[in-house]
């Protein structure tokens, strides 16, 4: 067996390969300057043309882009209606925003588990969690997969709920034949680096309803609205007027940044096409290797893969997670755990939630991790985490023979 680079071996490779990356290139710098060269770098067409692609590639009624994901999500819970006592499900799972969206505007985040083998929050703990003041459930398209989009609308219809999905691994994903974007209440994307397609910050709500829509634009703009038929108070004062009629934040994206995303949604198929056949990569590789369990994927679900992620089988093995990812490290493939469970940190334990709520993604927590996985990863790239993969697992295996590769 070869010998491990954190025992004095060779490392599978020279340089660091990283869990994620964006692609920019030649056209997307152009389309970028060719907007800071013009009379509008913020609130101008570009804004608008970057709400009008989405909508058209994801079959979404109305795109309203905002500022990066975090303010997608905080805006959708304004349209809601969340505030002070309500309670809003998620899962632990996920990035801290996916909660922390519920915090922003007084209401309680609470932690439904997730399913042990797809990780997506599970629509039986849903229910199981649904009192006379849950308003809102957020779901997470956890690593790209889609959530279980019959059983959560059905709950949601039933209690009078709004479903907001947090598709900032998803875009790209179709449900049941369907884009994601054109299915929940209200799906939330982002456009960070490490995301599919880049606007270096960017957001965006997608829904199919008026009402969230008119909700959604003040939000992102003061409450303040031009309108004159949205105007309640005072009377027309002249062509400088404008009126707030909610309170808004400032959540605006540059035409800078909408020109870049533009760029982006150009690629995205391909983009899409590369992360799958990587992943189809992976799955073969991996199937065969009796310490690692892959996520199962609902035949529902036509993923595009933002994440993927290994579970250490640590029954089957003679290291610690801790040490399974030194030892990638070590052999130039640098890994990241997706996610510590949100109720852990500091700041929820603080607010009264205790570790053991919700006992799989606990588990899973445990044994997971994810390995590279963007579209501009070489075919050597990908061979090489699968190498590193193996001879990791392989010399930490309680039962591999010595010959194994
Ligand atoms: C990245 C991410 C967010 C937040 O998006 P930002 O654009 O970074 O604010 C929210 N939820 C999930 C699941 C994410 O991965």
């Amino acid at each position: 067996m070869e010998r491990l680079a954190i025992e004095g071996g060779y490392p599978v490779r020279s340089g660091k390969i990283y869990y994620g990356r964006h692609w920019v290139d030649e056209d997307d710098i152009k389309a970028v300057s060719a907007v800071l060269r013009s009379d509008f770098i913020t609130c101008g067409p570009k804004v608008d043309e970057m709400e009008r692609t989405l909508e058209a590639y994801t079959g979404a009624k109305y795109v309203v882009a905002v500022s990066n994901g975090t303010a997608a999500l905080h805006c959708a819970c304004i349209a809601a209606g969340i505030g002070p006592g309500d309670e809003v499900i998620t899962t632990p799972l996920t990035f801290a925003a996916s909660a922390n969206c519920a915090l922003y505007c007084g209401a309680k985040p609470v932690f439904a588990d997730i399913d042990p083998q797809t990780y997506n929050i599970d629509p039986e703990s849903i229910r199981a969690h649904i009192t006379d003041r849950t308003k809102a459930v957020v779901a997470v398209d956890f690593t790209g997969q889609a959530v279980d989009h019959e059983a959560i609308s059905r709950i949601c219809k039933e209690h009078g709920l709004v479903f907001i999905e947090d598709a900032a691994h998803a875009i790209g994903t179709k449900y049941a034949g369907k884009q994601v974007g054109s299915l929940a209440d209200m799906t939330c994307f982002s456009f960070h680096p490490v995301k599919t397609i880049t606007g270096g910050e960017g957001g965006a709500i997608a829904t199919n309803n008026e009402e969230y829509e008119r909700k959604l634009m003040l939000a992102r703009s003061h409450g303040i609205t031009h309108d004159e038929d949205a105007m309640v108070g005072a009377p027309h004062e002249g062509p400088w007027y404008y009126e707030q009629i909610s309170l808004g934040y400032n959540y605006r994206i540059t035409d800078f940044q909408a020109a870049l995303i533009i760029s982006q949604m150009q690629k995205l198929d391909r983009f899409v096409a590369r992360r799958k056949e990587i992943v189809k990569a992976y799955d073969e590789a991996f199937q065969n290797v009796p310490e690692i369990i892959l996520q199962k994927e609902i035949p529902d679900s036509d993923t595009c893969r933002h994440l993927y992620i290994i579970r250490l089988d640590l029954s089957k093995l003679s290291c610690t997670r801790r040490q399974f990812f030194d030892a990638m490290s070590a052999e130039n493939v640098q890994c990241q755990i997706h996610y510590v469970p949100v109720y852990w940190f500091p700041y929820y334990e603080q607010l009264g939630y205790e570790k053991g709520l919700c006992p799989n993604a606990e588990e899973v927590y445990q044994g997971i991790m994810s390995i590279p996985l963007y579209p501009k990863m070489t075919d050597q790239d990908v061979e090489d985490v699968i190498h590193a993969v193996k001879k990791v697992a392989g010399n930490y295996s309680l039962t591999a023979s010595p010959h194994r590769t």
